[in-house]
């Protein structure tokens, strides 16, 4: 039989005829010796912008906002997090030192930008 590791493990074939390559009936324990963590399968931490999360594969702001919703989709089309560019000077932001600093420190990442003193007051 199939088992809950054979969806994270680098062996399960994915297929509905057969488990995977080693066990082609799956295991009839709990536990498989052969389980090898597949990297892919792991969940991806995703980041945000503050203020927002990943709703069923949708950026949607936590709270309600005081911009409407058109509003709020041009400011994440503009928003540096997916531009990597102020939206006012065009400024490139590091976006390798954001993403680190957003994991180690989440609540003082801010885009506002260092060049012309665009400050994201998107959330
Ligand atoms: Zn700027």
């Amino acid at each position: 039989m199939k088992i809950p590791e054979c969806d994270r493990c680098l062996l399960y074939a994915h297929n509905p005829h057969l488990i995977c390559a080693v066990h082609p009936n799956g295991v009839s324990t709990d536990r498989c010796l052969d389980f090898r963590p597949d990297p892919n399968a792991a969940e991806e931490e995703l980041w945000t912008p503050e203020g927002y999360s990943f709703y069923d594969g949708q950026l949607i702001p936590n709270k309600p906002s005081r911009y409407t919703k058109e509003e709020q989709l041009e400011i994440l089309d503009n928003h540096p997090f997916f531009t990597g560019v102020c939206p006012q000077c065009s400024y490139k932001f590091d976006l390798e030192e954001i993403r680190f600093a957003a994991r180690n420190n989440p609540p003082l990442v801010h885009w506002d930008c260092p060049r012309c003193g665009w400050i994201d007051d998107s959330v």
